[in-house]
């Protein structure tokens, strides 16, 4: 698990000097020298993953070549070089690939491993006889070797950050389509490439729209996307210029075993890696403190091609989905700035969160919105064509959309992305004259643990209507009055484009509930979560919301009765411990989506919806989730019987994990000697995953034990232990602290203190959050522990919210039960 290389570095000297200082983590050196003749003495700091290399002559001005021979680790977890085993028939095969965002290619090659420093990188690389290696340019030349492996080298890069640079070796299979000059490419492990077809034929119809969208076609020879069979705890994929990587269970469809929401989501993920091709790669943030330039954008682009190409998906309803991920993290105390501070390598792994990804995407949303679609992407292209090849700050993307909107939008901006929190618009009165609406809005801020604090301000764009055609107002200095065309339900974030809550007048909330079901499926969406959470935050009453539940009719759009499910398995869990109002619970669960279930049935009707495939797996499993009597008894039944729905299919996964969640021992046996026998990585990983996620405590215990053993596999192991804290955060925590240090070997080393952190936090004891703060304490630095108080902070809202909102909830239940 060793490799050994060597680099050549064109630098140039500005000012004489003795001493050079590059970025190098757990590299060993053999030799360094300058232009071929003085050699260095080297001194590295692991701390600071640093090399520091001391000639005795000084160095003067001008052009040099470093070249360093050293030799480095291949890791087990998905950073830097990393080998994923898999089995192949009765072989066991090993391939590498490389993962270097944020800060891992310092394990790979000593050099100035931050986004600012752009270079172009030539590479060779020795390949195994029978293995293939795929970098992000096109192979230029093979040199065969009498043993059977050839130098392989590839053309020269474009000039680009560290973090971009991409390798993998193994025995491939390579599938290619050509579209509009680009050769695009997937590469599987062998004998897997025509799992490749789906992601193929959407990156190929992807392309195409991108180079018309960003108005510079995309500038490398080929694109490849690689699969690696396994998985990281952190990332499904990553955009390496040119050569995408994927694990496998984002890539490939396989059609024994893949479902229609994953198909969606494997489009939809492509969609985001190659938007990184423009909006990342060609153009990339100076430093991570912009990471949202990159994350925020790709999502919102993802969903945007997604909903040019797809539009049946109707993924444009998923971004209430995105706002509310966002607002999660945002509506806490510990929350962050979009746009952050970063200093510390594991800081710059943090970043990778729903602030940056999520919350990024709903203020570009909104932003596209407030300066319309065709400024926007004008704004967009000027952009990229200014700074193509170049690193940038937010501001000068503000400064492009701001020329080609002809009005101010920086201000807003910097509003929503340099201060954390959530704004609250609340609409506090609203009366009819002479056929228009008369509304007073006041802006607020939305907060689960501060909610009394003063008031950070946005100017915040609002759309509203009643029905007719929608008004729009920027709300400025905390309050604003609309004049809305027409007297109907007046829905304020019409279209719910904007990132903020609405709070209306209670009068106001009962005439949209009494219209709730003729309103458009985004607003339905929108407003029950919105609702939802003001509920459980404490500033209305949660009946409010269940109200709402009770208003939504049984032929709902798909994504609206999967908020209802979500809300309800919410409520269930809540109630952890008292049979009787989860009886409750599933009974209104039964009645709002029971229905559903029976129009859709348990197997695709042909030349169905796509989204009815996606609307009955999620049903089927929120359902089984709250031990619906039905659902379970239908899963065991098909499990028992092998009935060809468990063995292949796109419901195989949801069904086994109805099975497993509310499992015995026997059935969990049987799952596990599936898992165990399976050969397919990807179907192995899934098996693994599931035998985590069981209600039963002795159930879940035997299943961190398996995690220490080599059973599941290196990659699949913290998965395993992940999927326990699912329903079981206080065991899997106290399990993994117990082990900390066989746990610790199973995670990358930056992503350690997210991993045991995001362990307790869906935990409702209050131990948990002494236990949280002494790990904290112990092995996190100040710089670091960020998601240890984030972890706590989510348990104390969700013992307040357990205290506060449980009696109004179940006093709603017990008027329904009459
Ligand atoms: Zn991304």
């Amino acid at each position: 698990m060793r490799f050994t290389s060597s680099v050549q570095i064109d630098i140039e000297v500005l000012e004489a000097t003795d001493t050079i200082i590059l970025n190098a983590a757990e590299l060993d050196f053999a030799s360094v020298t300058i232009d071929g003749g003085q050699s260095a003495r080297v001194s590295t700091d692991a701390q600071a993953q640093t090399a520091t290399l001391r000639f005795a002559d000084r160095l003067g001005p001008g052009r040099h070549r470093l070249s360093i021979d050293y030799s480095g680790k291949i890791n087990t977890q998905a950073a830097g070089l990393f080998a994923l085993d898999y089995q192949s028939g009765a072989a066991q095969k090993r391939a590498l690939f490389t993962q270097f965002e944020a800060p891992d290619a310092r394990r790979f090659f000593p050099g100035w491993d931050e986004p600012a420093f752009r270079t172009p990188y030539d590479l060779r690389v020795t390949v195994p006889a029978g293995q293939q290696a795929i970098s992000n340019m096109p192979e230029a030349g093979r040199e065969m070797r009498p043993d059977g492996s050839a130098i392989v080298s590839f053309r020269t890069t474009p000039a680009m950050s560290s973090y971009l640079l991409f390798l993998a070796v193994g025995e491939f299979d390579r599938i290619t389509t050509s579209v509009a000059g680009t050769e695009i490419g997937v590469v599987t492990r062998r004998g897997a490439g025509e799992q490749g077809r789906w992601a193929l034929e959407s990156q190929a119809q992807l392309l195409p729209w991108f180079n018309d969208y960003f108005g510079t076609p995309y500038p490398l020879p080929k694109l490849d996307n690689i699969a690696g069979p396994g998985s990281s705890q952190f990332f499904g994929a990553m955009e390496n210029w040119g050569a995408i990587f994927s694990f496998e269970s984002i890539l490939l469809v396989d059609p024994a075993i893949t479902s229609e929401a994953r198909r969606q989501s494997i489009f939809e993920v492509d969609a985001h890696e190659m938007a990184h091709q423009w909006f990342g790669n060609l153009v990339t943030m100076a430093w991570w403190d912009d990471l949202w330039l990159n994350e925020g954008f790709a999502s919102w682009m993802a969903t945007k091609a997604t909903a040019a190409l797809h539009p049946e998906w109707e993924p444009l309803l998923g971004q209430v989905d995105n706002r509310e991920a966002a607002i999660q993290l945002d509506s806490l105390r510990t929350t962050h700035p979009v746009v952050q501070r970063i200093t510390t390598v594991e800081q710059m792994s943090q970043a990778f969160d729903a602030i940056t990804y999520q919350k990024g995407e709903a203020v570009i949303t909104m932003l596209e919105d407030y300066v319309g679609e065709n400024a926007w992407r004008t704004g967009v292209r000027a952009y990229i064509a200014r700074h193509r090849l170049g690193n940038t700050v937010s501001d000068d993307l503000w400064r492009a959309i701001q020329q080609a909107a002809g009005r101010p939008v920086t201000d807003i901006a910097h509003d929503f992305t340099n201060q954390p929190g959530v704004p609250l618009i609340r609409v506090e009165s609203a009366s009819c004259a002479g056929g228009r609406t008369r509304v007073a809005l006041r802006q607020g801020q939305f907060s689960r643990d501060e909610r009394d604090a003063q008031p950070r301000a946005w100017r915040v764009p609002v759309v509203a209507s009643t029905g007719g055609p929608a008004l729009r107002t920027l709300i400025e200095g905390g309050a604003g009055q609309a004049l809305v065309p027409g007297c109907g339900p007046l829905v304020v974030n019409y279209g719910q484009a904007g990132y903020y809550r609405t709070l209306y007048a209670p009068a106001l909330l009962a005439r949209l509930t009494e219209n709730y079901p003729r309103l458009r499926p985004i607003d339905q969406i929108g407003l029950l979560a919105d609702n939802w959470e003001l509920g459980l935050a404490g500033y209305q009453s949660p009946a409010a919301a269940l109200d709402m539940v009770e208003a939504v009719p049984a032929n709902a759009n798909s994504r609206l009765l999967m908020r209802v499910a979500s809300i309800l398995t919410q409520i269930y869990r809540m109630h952890e411990g008292n049979s009787g109002h989860q009886e409750m619970i599933a009974r209104l669960a039964a009645d709002k989506l029971g229905p559903a279930i029976r129009r859709l049935g348990w197997s695709a009707r042909p030349g169905e919806p796509a989204n009815d495939a996606v609307l009955r797996a999620a049903l089927i499993q929120r359902l089984g989730d709250m031990g619906d009597p039905a659902v379970v008894s239908e899963a065991r039944r098909r499990f028992a019987a092998d009935d060809p729905s468990v063995t292949a299919g796109p419901l195989r996964e949801t069904i086994l994990g109805a099975v497993a969640y509310n499992a015995d021992a026997a059935t969990w046996e049987r799952l596990r000697v599936m898992a165990r026998g399976e050969r397919n990585p990807l179907v192995k990983g899934q098996l693994y995953g599931l035998l985590g996620f069981v209600r039963d405590d002795a159930l879940a215990r035997r299943a961190l034990d398996l995690a220490l053993t080599d059973e599941p596999g290196a990659t699949n192991a913290s998965r395993l232990i992940s999927s326990v804290a699912q329903a079981h955060p206080d065991l899997a925590f106290d399990f993994a602290l117990a082990h900390r240090e066989r746990v610790d070997a199973l995670v990358d080393a930056s992503s350690r203190s997210r991993y045991f952190a995001s362990l307790g936090a869906g935990s409702a004891d209050a131990a948990m959050i002494d236990k949280l703060s002494r790990y904290a304490d112990r092995h996190m630095t100040p710089q670091s522990r960020a998601p240890a108080d984030r972890a706590i902070a989510s348990i104390r809202d969700r013992l307040r919210v357990r205290a506060e909102q449980r009696p109004p909830i179940t006093a709603w239940l017990e008027a329904r039960r009459g």
